[in-house]
């Protein structure tokens, strides 16, 4: 996107209501409402500008309109720049004509929140969730859910009330995932004591996140479904880091064996390389995506260890139940 058409999509956001200019009296600041379209999961809580790599999605949105397309030296298979790994964001303004004065990316849940204070006073956002985290989130409740859809509850929900507010769940709870595909699995038997607070989810190494929350069926096979979620990770970077690019796809590999392949010599391992690729990816990449496909990959070990256990034995026990 050159400086020419950075201009003319303000100026058609201007017409179409999206740009708001004087902001409460202001001189020389607008805002701007945008929906990025990006290359990562919104599961995984993340997307970004088009071609812009591996970013947030804040950053992603900042850098397209600074004209930041993200591309590197060489031009990937399809003849677009290629995609290359990104620092970690900074947070001081990011240049470019249109962004003179600096500029943020609140949350729209944010600016809902300062909305909801300005009509109901100061005391409204300490009064709901909990005292350690207050305020309230917007949960995207999928899955295995009679309802899927959206729900704005406070922190410190529970779990099973937030299901029920999806329909209930059409074949009992086996597991739920908690966070989107970055998130970690709460097994089945911990849902009914499980809220949606820090300290709650954290034995089970999730937390809130995006507010993404998939429930697993008793009828599905939680290592099949973990498999392919961990594939779809191990493809969704660009490739650029020693973690992404090796250790990522022996990570979805050895889930996969596990998963189609129990009762085989395939299996022999697999939670081994699980185990050990976890380790070594966490922490080693220009972002955080090795270290939330970890998060995910040891969880499924943890949530599903009777699963393992039939698979390993050439069983599985979604499948004896059908
Ligand atoms: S760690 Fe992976 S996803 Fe992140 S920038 Fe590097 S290659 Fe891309």
């Amino acid at each position: 996107m050159d400086q020419r058409d950075r201009n003319l999509t303000i100026a058609r956001g201007l017409r179409r209501g999206l740009v708001a200019t004087g902001i409460i009296g202001s001189v020389g600041f607008a805002a701007v409402a945008a929906v990025s379209t990006g290359s990562t999961s919104p599961a995984a809580g993340g997307s970004g500008t088009a071609h812009v790599g591996a970013t947030g999605r804040g950053t992603g949105l900042l850098r397209g309109l600074t004209g930041d397309d993200g591309g590197g030296e060489r031009s990937g298979d399809d003849g677009r720049p290629a995609r290359r790994p990104r620092p970690r964001p900074p947070s001081a303004p990011l240049p470019g004509p249109s962004l003179q004065l600096g500029s943020g990316s609140p949350q729209v849940e944010t600016l809902a929140h300062v909305a909801l204070v300005a009509r109901f006073g100061p005391g409204w956002f300490p009064s709901v969730g909990t005292p350690e985290q207050p305020g309230t989130f917007l949960a995207t409740v999928s899955g295995d859910v009679e309802a899927p859809g959206v729900h704005e509850v406070e922190y410190g929900a529970p779990l099973p009330e937030l299901i029920a507010a999806a329909g209930g769940a059409t074949s009992g709870v086996q597991a739920v995932l908690i966070g989107g595909f970055h998130g970690a699995w709460v097994p089945g038997p911990s849902v009914p004591s499980t809220t949606m607070s820090a300290a709650s989810l954290a034995p089970h190494g999730a937390s809130v996140g995006a507010g993404v929350v998939l429930v697993l069926g008793n009828d599905r096979c939680g290592l099949r479904e973990s498999a392919g979620i961990a594939s779809y990770l191990a493809e969704q970077s660009a490739g650029q880091c020693g973690p992404c690019f090796f250790g990522l796809p022996m990570l979805a590999e050895a889930l996969a064996r596990l998963a189609h392949h129990g009762g085989t010599s395939a299996v022999d391992g697999a939670v081994d390389v699980v185990v050990r690729m976890t380790t070594l990816v966490r922490g080693r990449g220009a972002c955080k995506h090795p270290d939330g496909t970890a998060r995910f990959s040891i969880s499924t070990l943890r949530a599903f260890t009777d699963d393992i256990a039939a698979h390993l034995g050439g069983g599985c026990r979604a499948a004896a139940a059908h």
